[in-house]
């Protein structure tokens, strides 16, 4: 076996470790194990500094998930756009495909709670109907390996997935969507960068939520896979308690940088069922962003979006950034709050240079280009 596999096998995970560890009520303990299972690996554990902080927010279960009774368990609608299972397909050419409802350690703001877990939450034998759809779908060039963590699969596993992905000629892109380099480095191992260095271009799309997950450990594990080709970027979700606060952000978006990964999405809290303590005003995400761009390298600067729910997908939300703007000009602040103007461009009065004949820029077909007026869905 190896140590990752060994860490997996030492995880607090059963009602009485609960109850021993963290001093949960045994009955509370029991309601909480059949809402969402616990997975803590010594790993993970061992980044816990004291009760409540927030490394163990994220990992210890908590009496309030309970109390979270109306939200939705598939809050993205991510059900209704599977064609097959294990399938999500939202967007025109790329899709997400869940591989294994395993994963190194279980979040408690998970979103994807109805497919984690228990193993009989995503069968095996169905992966076959997700390929043929998969080589039937011409317009699909990019495919998210997510789950679960498809870093929990065995390096064989995910190899034999893979090879049957570069056998597609129409996929180009494959990604993995993993937390394992955050909450179990020690699976990113030579042997499995080496393996994936077949079947590039792979791209790698982590999820650090807080600075004190950075660790020497997790360094390696994300500088291993850069070094082995895959491009690393973060996924980082907003949670009370863990990171609502600028100070924080800006400093887990500049020690990702310095370890090679590039802050790709911040993102607001979806309404999933026993995370609604999680939730963050929309204010709160913005300061952040407000408190980023401008202040540190905008390589280390994500997108704030909202996963739309009901499926809309990911939209992305900007800080005020335009004060006013008419036909002649817009007004800008900056970061700094200082104030500016550009004069914006008067197609009727293009002058060209070098001495040409003035001229007017021929009219675009449509005329300008109509943003359709918005329906509120569903
Ligand atoms: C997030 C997501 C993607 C990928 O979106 P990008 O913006 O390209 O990273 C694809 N499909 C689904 C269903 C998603 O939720
Ligand atoms: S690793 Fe991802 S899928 Fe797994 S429990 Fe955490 S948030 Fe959910």
């Amino acid at each position: 076996m190896e140590l990752w596999q060994q860490l997996l096998k030492q995880s607090v995970s059963s009602v009485d470790q609960l109850v021993d560890k963290f001093g949960i009520k045994k009955e509370v303990a029991e309601r909480l194990n059949e809402f969402f299972m616990a997975r803590i690996n010594p790993y993970y554990l061992s980044l816990i500094r004291y009760p409540g902080d927030p490394i163990w927010l994220q990992a210890v279960p908590d009496e309030e998930e309970l109390y979270d009774v109306d939200a939705s368990e598939d809050p993205l609608n991510e059900e209704s756009m599977s064609p097959v299972p294990n399938i999500t397909h939202r967007y025109p050419d790329r899709v997400l495909f869940l591989t294994t409802s395993q994963c190194g350690l279980y979040c408690r703001f998970c979103t994807r709670k109805r497919k984690v877990g228990d193993s009989s939450k995503i069968n095996m034998r169905e992966l076959e109907s997700a390929f043929r759809y998969l080589e039937e779908h011409t317009e699909v060039n990019d495919v998210i390996l997510s789950g679960g963590d498809p870093l929990m699969l065995t390096d064989a596993m995910l190899e034999k997935i893979l090879a049957r992905l570069r056998q597609i000629p129409h996929i180009q892109i494959i990604r993995l969507g993993t937390k394992m380099p955050c909450v179990l480095p020690q699976r990113v191992t030579s042997e499995l960068c080496k393996m994936l260095k077949k079947y590039h271009p792979i791209y790698v799309n982590t999820h650090f939520n807080h600075p004190w997950e950075i660790t020497e450990e997790s360094k390696k594990a994300c500088e291993m896979l850069v070094d082995a080709g895959c491009p690393v970027g973060c996924q980082t979700v907003l949670l009370k308690g863990v990171n609502d606060d600028p100070e924080v952000m800006k400093e887990l978006m500049k020690k990702l940088l310095a370890i090679r990964v590039r802050p790709y999405y911040i993102y607001q809290a979806d309404l999933t069922k026993g995370a609604n303590h999680f939730r963050t005003p929309i204010d709160v995400g913005l300061e952040i962003m407000d408190n980023l761009r401008g202040h540190i390298s905008g390589l280390a600067v994500p997108y704030f979006v909202i996963d739309a729910p009901g499926g809309g997908g990911k939209i992305p939300l900007l800080p005020e950034y335009v004060l006013a703007r008419d036909k002649e000009k817009i007004i800008l602040r900056n970061f700094k709050n200082e104030v500016y103007e550009y004069p914006d461009v008067q197609e009727e009065h293009i002058v060209l240079k070098r001495g040409r004949s003035i001229e007017k820029r021929p009219k675009r077909k449509n005329g300008k280009k109509k943003v359709p007026v918005p329906v509120l869905a569903g």
